[in-house]
């Protein structure tokens, strides 16, 4: 059966109309499923006939929380499960500007990422888009809050998840639902060329954000083995094609690592590359993750980097506000931790 959160309004109304029912009733039905109700006899507004038939032709799933940890800074890191029992994380931040949700797009990760702890399993399997409209749902039950940011940038790539990843722009924008504006929806990708073109041909104009963490070809593809696949070179000409299509800044993430890619000569590097593009670079200390063997930059060898960028190279670098961080926020370590503990 189909997942009703799958579904856009319109085919809410197909659904409504082939069940014999008036169509205006998908309005009502609508805006329950984009409260986050986990069943139809929740829909109080709705007949209980009605109810029993969409019960009948459909499922309402729903991300059901099994944990959240709220961090002193008032992050919430949730933990929740999928209706085949799988586990993803997802995170609820609050900024100057509002609320955030970042949002998993797949059960584990296959990118191999070697400071990443979502990628310690491999994959499971990918989400669909009803999956990830489904822990912003939540999360703005369980917080009562309007969320009006959402990162795709929990465990998962969601360029291998392209056409669920697509969808979900579309539903998360739609002024019947979420009504969320493209700018403020990010999308960050470790570097699938190919989807990076598709996105800036589709034009939604979203924020797409790169994870280099590293400037040199050959160092970058021993911590992140995707760049044997597709090279520096090649991303950052995808890049400029995202630009040129879009209009929008891109963001380049880079977790600085201690000893690893945190030299002023990596700063350099990174400069020449980026020099003169529309973009912007967020500087992360890395999170240690208890099953790997690397520690963070100290916060002033992260400033000298930052400085080479902005004064030597001119290039908008900010570092950002680390979140969560005494509550394992990194992607994957939560569920990895349940995971050992044969909890999953
Ligand atoms: N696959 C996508 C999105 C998920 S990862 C991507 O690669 O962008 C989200 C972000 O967290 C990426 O920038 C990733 O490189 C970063 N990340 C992963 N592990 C981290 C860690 N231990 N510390 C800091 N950032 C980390």
């Amino acid at each position: 059966m189909k997942d009703i959160r799958n579904m856009t309004h319109e085919q809410i109304t197909e659904l409504v109309v082939s069940l014999g029912e008036k169509a205006f009733r998908s309005k009502q039905i609508y805006e329950w499923v984009t409260k986050g109700v986990s069943s139809f006899d929740e829909m109080t507004n709705v007949s209980s006939q009605l109810r029993e038939k969409l019960s009948t032709v459909c499922i309402l799933d729903n991300y059901k929380i099994i944990e959240a940890i709220k961090a002193k800074d008032g992050t919430i890191k949730f933990l929740g499960a999928l209706r085949d029992g799988n586990v993803v994380e997802s995170v609820f931040m609050t900024y100057k500007h509002g609320h955030s949700a970042c949002i998993s797009t797949q059960v584990g990760c296959k990118m191999k990422c070697s400071f990443c702890a979502s990628t310690l399993s491999g994959v499971v399997r990918s989400l669909t888009a009803g999956e990830y409209l489904g822990q912003i749902y939540a999360l703005q039950k369980y917080t009562g809050e309007r969320i009006n940011n959402v990162v795709l940038m929990g465990s998962g790539e969601p360029l291998d998840n392209y056409d669920e990843s697509a969808k979900c722009i579309k539903m998360a924008t739609d002024p019947q639902g979420l009504n969320l504006s493209v700018r403020s929806i990010t999308l960050s990708t470790c570097g699938l060329v190919p989807e990076i073109y598709k996105l800036a041909d589709e034009k939604f104009g979203i924020t797409l954000a790169i994870s280099l963490h590293n400037p040199f070809q050959e160092e970058r593809e021993e911590i992140m083995p995707i760049t044997k696949r597709y090279g520096i070179k090649e991303l950052l000409k995808a890049v400029d094609y995202y630009i040129e299509q879009t209009g929008r800044r891109v963001t380049f993430e880079y977790a600085l690592i201690d000893g690893i890619n945190d030299s002023l000569i990596h700063a350099g590097q990174l400069g020449v590359l980026l020099k003169g593009k529309l973009v912007h670079v967020n500087l992360i200390p890395v999170n240690a993750v208890k099953e790997k063997d690397f520690k963070p930059t100290q916060i002033d060898k992260i400033n000298r980097f930052k400085n080479e960028l902005l004064d030597k190279y001119h290039i908008n670098t900010t570092v950002r506000r680390e979140l969560g961080s005494d509550i394992n926020a990194a992607c994957g370590q939560l569920r990895n931790s349940k995971i050992l503990k044969g909890e999953f």
